[in-house]
């Protein structure tokens, strides 16, 4: 088979008869072999009853319903799992994404080489106050990533090659950061191509404007887990010495100020006043603090099966 379209949908009743229809005719055109699932992230409205109805006029349609809503990352995560084909595109549900782009995505996976395509949604058609941060959001998440080439990390259109979805685990917000999570699975060629982007037709969106707080926190997250992931010590045993040394120096002037202080006369040193004191004191307990948290993390990391995970390019 050599597409499949995951779709992770919440409360989108109204769009998805349009979207099949659409990626249907696309599909047909092309004459590609194919699959659409859709992944329905605890719907509350009729959305089950009319993908159930849209999978009887088409084998090709599968479903995965959750019990509730999860969100969009669970909802990508089990569609991946159940993805086959060779190329695996990813869609919003609510016809903001165009599956015109499906035959030049598949084409850029198949024959330019990429691992990952992004959409990159040139022309937005969102309120002011989504595509202003979004912005500050992208240029960030470059930054902080490494990955220099995008421009729109969190399109819902992408496209990659089986490969890859089947050795990324997309989890709590992390959709976001999809092409993070690959470059740090080992998958470099990550490229992107201009989408056409839709005004919402029915429905609202499903995120607010907390997904801008909640979205630095993952960045965060991320950049800890691929630069210390498997070795907390080096950034908290580093942060300890810091502070080890800063105690100690803080110990070292408020005793020889009470030696000074003692011998002579006219000078009067009371170590409970000084500001060195109360320096070293805390000092040396968060130095201690960051140590015992490093050794947690080494012990954390000695029992994940994530610590020994490679992606070998060739092997002789
Ligand atoms: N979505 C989902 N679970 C959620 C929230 C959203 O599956 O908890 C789906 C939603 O139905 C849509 C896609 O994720 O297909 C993108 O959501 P939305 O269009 O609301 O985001 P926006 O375009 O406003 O960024
Ligand atoms: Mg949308």
């Amino acid at each position: 088979m050599q597409i499949s379209v995951v779709i992770p949908l919440y409360n989108e009743e109204e769009s998805l008869p349009e979207l099949t229809a659409w990626i249907e005719r696309v599909m047909d055109a092309n004459d590609f072999t194919y699959e659409i699932i859709f992944v329905n992230d605890g719907s509350t409205d009729r959305s089950q009853e009319v993908i159930r109805k849209l999978a009887a006029g088409n084998p090709r349609i599968h479903a995965i319903s959750f019990a509730r809503n999860y969100g969009k990352s669970p909802a990508l995560n089990e569609g991946f799992k159940k993805a086959q084909g060779d190329v695996v595109i990813t869609m919003d549900a609510d016809l903001q994404d165009s599956p015109d782009e499906i035959p030049e995505l598949y084409r850029m996976i198949t024959q330019d080489g990429y691992d990952l395509v992004s959409g990159w949604k040139q022309k937005r058609y969102d309120p002011l106050s989504k595509t202003i941060p979004t912005k500050l959001f992208n240029a960030t998440a470059r930054r902080v990533s490494g990955i220099k080439n995008l421009h729109d990390f969190n399109c819902g259109l992408k496209a990659y090659r089986r490969d890859v979805i089947k050795h990324i685990e997309v989890y709590g917000d992390m959709h976001r950061y999809i092409p993070y999570l690959a470059k740090n699975a080992g998958y470099k060629r990550i490229g992107e191509k201009v989408v056409h982007h839709q005004a919402r037709k029915y429905g609202t969106t499903k995120f607010g404007l907390d997904r801008f707080v909640n979205g630095y926190l993952d960045l965060a997250t991320l950049w800890f887990q691929s630069k210390f992931g498997v070795k907390p010590m080096h950034l908290f045993g580093l942060l300890g010495s810091l502070m080890f040394i800063i105690g100690f120096i803080a110990v070292l002037v408020v005793l020889i100020l009470k030696v000074v202080s003692i011998s002579s006369p006219s000078y009067h040193f009371y170590v409970t006043t000084s500001v060195y004191f109360y320096l070293a004191l805390a000092a040396m307990i968060m130095g201690l603090q960051f140590f015992l948290t490093g050794f947690v993390g080494e012990l954390i990391t000695r029992n994940s099966p994530e610590r020994n995970n490679y992606l070998i390019a060739e092997e002789f």
